[in-house]
C-alpha cells in the first residue's frame, strides 16, 4: 500500500498545494542575512540556543497532509498551516529573515514515524497534527495545545448508508497508520474494518477506487479532503476530541533545557498578537469557511 501512497504524492500533490494557498513564489537566490542580525538573545544551556548556533531549526512535518502541510512540487515550497506554524516558530529563534526558509531543515515524517524522529533526534520538533495524548506523553513531550478538532467520517456523497460511526460495521474505513484515527474507529465501532495507508491523501484515492467505503480522521483533514474531492461528503458528529501539540524530545541530561516552556511562551505570543488568527484564516478558513482567533476559538 505504499505505492499508493507515493502515486498519490506526486500525482495530486499539485492540486492540494492549491488546496494550502495556492502557488509561492519560488526562494529567494540572495544569501540571507546574517542569521544573527536580529536574533533573539537566549540563555547558553539552553536547547533553543543550542537550535540558533546551529544556524537550523529540524521541523518535521507529512509532505501530504492538506491543510496542514503540504510540500509543494512545483516550487518545493512547504504549505499550509503547520508549515507556516514551524515558520513562525524558526523566527521566534533566528529573528526575522529575508527568507525564513534558509533556517530549517524540513524533515518528512508521515504519523507512524512522527515520535521516532524526535527519539532517534532526527527533528528538533514534529508539526503535524499531532493529537496530546496520555500515551504519547509517555514517550515524548508535548507543547500546549494549538489547535483543536476532532474525529468525523468522509464517504462518497451518493453513500447513503453511512451517516455515523454505528454505520461503519463490516464497513471498510481508511484511516492513517500510527494515527490516534485507527485507535477511534476501532473504539467506536469494533466491527469496522481498518484499512492502514500512509496518507490521508492515499485513503482518498481508497476511496474513490472502491478499496473503502469511508476514510475517517480529524474534521479538519477531511475538509481538506472534501475541497480536493468535491464528490465525497462528511457525516455524523465528531466521535473524539483531537487537541494538537507540538511534539518535542524529551528532556534528557539537560538536551532539550527550556525548550519547551520557550515553545509554550511563544505560542501564547503568536495567539494574542494576531498571528495564529491569520493563519487560521490563510489556511483552514477556505476549506472550513469558519472563521477563529485561536485554538479555542
Ligand atoms: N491527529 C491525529 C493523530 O495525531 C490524526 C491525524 C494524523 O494522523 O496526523 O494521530
Amino acid at each position: 500500500m505504499r505505492g499508493i501512497t507515493r502515486t498519490v504524492g506526486v500525482a495530486l500533490a499539485i492540486v492540494f498545494a492549491a488546496a494550502c494557498g495556492g502557488a509561492s513564489t519560488p526562494a529567494a537566490s540572495q544569501p540571507a542575512a546574517s542569521a544573527k542580525a536580529s536574533a533573539p538573545k537566549f540563555e547558553l544551556s539552553t536547547y533553543q540556543y543550542a537550535i540558533q548556533t546551529k544556524g537550523k531549526l529540524r521541523i518535521g512535518s507529512q509532505e501530504d497532509n492538506p491543510p496542514f502541510s503540504v510540500k509543494n512540487p512545483a516550487t518545493g515550497k512547504w504549505e499550509g498551516f503547520d508549515a507556516d506554524f514551524g515558520r513562525e516558530l524558526a523566527k521566534a529563534i533566528f529573528g526575522t529573515q529575508d527568507d525564513i526558509d534558509k533556517f530549517i531543515e524540513w524533515v518528512p515524517v508521515v504519523s507512524a514515524t512522527r515520535i521516532p524522529s524526535l527519539t532517534d533526534n532526527k527533528a528538533d520538533v514534529i508539526i503535524k497534527t499531532f493529537t496530546i495524548t496520555e500515551e504519547r506523553k509517555t514517550q515524548i513531550d508535548f507543547s500546549d495545545v494549538y489547535f483543536v478538532t476532532g474525529q468525523r467520517i468522509l464517504v462518497k456523497k451518493s453513500n447513503d448508508t453511512i451517516k455515523e460511526a454505528a454505520d461503519l460495521g463490516a464497513k471498510t474505513v481508511c484511516a492513517q497508520r500510527g494515527s490516534t484515527s485507527e485507535q477511534n474507529i476501532t473504539k467506536a465501532n469494533p466491527a469496522a474494518k481498518v484499512l492502514l495507508l500512509d496518507s490521508y491523501p492515499a485513503c482518498l484515492l481508497a476511496l474513490q477506487q472502491g478499496q473503502a467505503d469511508a476514510v475517517s480522521t480529524d474534521e479538519t483533514i477531511l475538509f481538506g479532503l472534501v475541497k480536493v474531492d468535491p464528490n465525497t461528503k462528511i457525516v455524523g458528529k465528531p466521535f473524539s476530541d483531537e487537541p494538537y501539540g507540538i511534539g518535542v524530545k524529551k528532556n534528557q541530561n539537560g538536551d532539550r533545557q527550556g525548550f519547551v516552556p520557550f515553545v509554550n511562551t511563544w505560542l501564547a505570543g503568536m495567539i494574542q498578537d494576531g498571528t495564529w488568527g491569520k493563519l487560521y484564516e490563510k489556511h483552514i478558513t477556505p476549506v472550513s469557511g469558519d472563521k477563529k482567533t485561536s485554538p479555542k476559538g
